[in-house]
This record gives C-alpha cells, sequence and structure tokens, in this order.
C-alpha cells in the first residue's frame, strides 16, 4: 500500500517544497510508493485522509497556524519538521530580536489587519517525529525519510558538523587559513560542505549540530576580526533562537 503523504507550508519561502520537485528523475519511482493526499503547490486536491506522513514546512507565527498544526499533529501518523523554519524557525525568527510592533511597522502600513505572533520552530506547539535539517534539505534526505517510513526504521541523518564533509573533500580550511567567518564547526552536516567546496563561508543554513560549541565558535570568530554585532548576526541568521546559539546571538 502507498504510503499517504501531505505537504504543508507554514511561514517559510517554498524552498523546501521546490526541492522535492528538483528530485526530477526520482520523481516518477518516488510516486509508486507514496500518494499525494495534499500539496497545494501542486494539485488542487483537498486534504480529506489521515495521513502517514505530513511535511511541513515554515515556521509556525499566525494563530491560523497553530491550530493547523495541531490539526496535523492529529491526523498524522509521522509529523516531519521540514527544513529548518519548522526546527529552529530559521530566516522568520531573525524577526524576534525586535518587539512585535516594530516589526509589522516596519513592513505594513497598516498594522490593524495582521494576526502575527512571535514566528516559532513547530515542535514549540506539538511533539514531530522527524526533523529534517538545512535551508532547504538536501533532496537525498527527502528520500531518506520516506525509505525510512516505508521500512519502519530510523532515517539515517547526520548531526555531526560540516567541517567532516569538508575534511572528506580535501578543502582547504576558510576559517584557519584564511580567517574567513565559517560556521561549518557549528553547523549540521548533510549539505556536502557545498558552499566551503566552492571556496565560500558555510552561512549556517542546516542549524545547529548536536553539541555545537557556539561559545567557543563566537571566540573564534571574534579573534579573526568580526565585530560582536557581526559575531551575534551570524548567530541570529538560521537559529538565533534555539537554545545552543541563544547565548551568542542576544
Ligand atoms: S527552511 Fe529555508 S528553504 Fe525552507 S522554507 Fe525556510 S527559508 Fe525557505
Ligand atoms: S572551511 Fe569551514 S567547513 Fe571547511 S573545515 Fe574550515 S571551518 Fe570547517
Ligand atoms: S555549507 Fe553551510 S551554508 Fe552552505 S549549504 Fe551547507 S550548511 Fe548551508
Amino acid at each position: 500500500m502507498k504510503l499517504r503523504c501531505g505537504f504543508f507550508k507554514f511561514t517559510g519561502c517554498s524552498g523546501c517544497q521546490m526541492e522535492i520537485l528538483r528530485l526530477e528523475d526520482e520523481l516518477p519511482p518516488l510516486l509508486e510508493m507514496i500518494e499525494i493526499a495534499y500539496w497545494p503547490m501542486v494539485t488542487s486536491k483537498r486534504w480529506e485522509e489521515n495521513l502517514d506522513i505530513a511535511f511541513v514546512e515554515g515556521s509556525v507565527s499566525t494563530p491560523r497556524e497553530v491550530k493547523e498544526i495541531k490539526e496535523i499533529r492529529k491526523r498524522s501518523r509521522h509529523l516531519v519538521a521540514f527544513g529548518e523554519c519548522a526546527i529552529t524557525g530559521c530566516i522568520p525568527s531573525i524577526r524576534n530580536f525586535m518587539t512585535q510592533s516594530e516589526a509589522e511597522e516596519t513592513v505594513y502600513e497598516h498594522t490593524d489587519w495582521i494576526e502575527s505572533i512571535k514566528p516559532s520552530e513547530i515542535s514549540e506547539y506539538v511533539r514531530t517525529d522527524i526533523s529534517l535539517p538545512g535551508c532547504p534539505p538536501h533532496r537525498n534526505t527527502i528520500l531518506e525519510v520516506i525509505k525510512a517510513v516505508a521500512l519502519q526504521r530510523k532515517p539515517h541523518l547526520k548531526h555531526h558538523s560540516v567541517c567532516v564533509e569538508c575534511k572528506l573533500k580535501d578543502n582547504n580550511c576558510l576559517l584557519t587559513t584564511e580567517k574567513r567567518p565559517c560556521m561549518g564547526p557549528v553547523t549540521n552536516a548533510g549539505c556536502g560542505a557545498i558552499c566551503p567546496s566552492l571556496n565560500r563561508e558555510c552561512e549556517g543554513c542546516y542549524g545547529p549540530m548536536s553539541a555545537a560549541n557556539a561559545s567557543s565558535q563566537s571566540q573564534i570568530l571574534a579573534e579573526i576580526g568580526l565585530s560582536m554585532d557581526d559575531v551575534k548576526r551570524k548567530f541570529r541568521k538560521y537559529a538565533g533562537t534555539t537554545d545552543e546559539y541563544r547565548k551568542e546571538a542576544a
């Protein structure tokens, strides 16, 4: 029997959902294995039946989304926090470093109609079963999650740092040899160290790795010449409200 999947979008940019469409070659065989029961981006089908897997993209930032995530939890066997917005609050959570009124007045001329609350990771409201890291997650990890649910096992996802993947690629270290502000040492692996492999610093878009040593990273960034404001911005960018980064981002 096919796995019944639903794809939901909360406060995010749709980039995680786009990553599924980028599967291209894998999509036809994948559709032999899953049924798309709900996915407003690709079909007008209404959500009627309960789900085997709900992929939820985006952070929760409105009262309507709070209600909806509770409903999704009730009607789904596996709830996947799909991408960093859903896991850490990610880019929308940068807003949490200003007051609600300041944020609203910066964006909207008339704020009376805005129904907005602090953007949060979805685990603030409901239990999640799987966290699929990345902004967006690599498409191979999306396949891994679907396979794992189908085989009733845990997905094999990485919890070490981007530096491990970077070293396996034999890259020159941008942080230690060129004194460039790379967030690889505290960032969860999974992307294959794409940025350092292209001579770009890791910005931390896979969120904090397991047991990330944020205070040490903060000290190193200061030593290579970043101002304390810039160090804060580095930690705020993708996961500033997480337990791991909160102190450095404040
Ligand atoms: S995690 Fe990144 S790609 Fe996914 S919705 Fe959020 S901002 Fe977009
Ligand atoms: S370049 Fe960045 S990701 Fe690569 S080893 Fe150095 S600090 Fe780690
Ligand atoms: S290297 Fe860092 S910023 Fe680049 S994709 Fe990987 S986790 Fe994201």
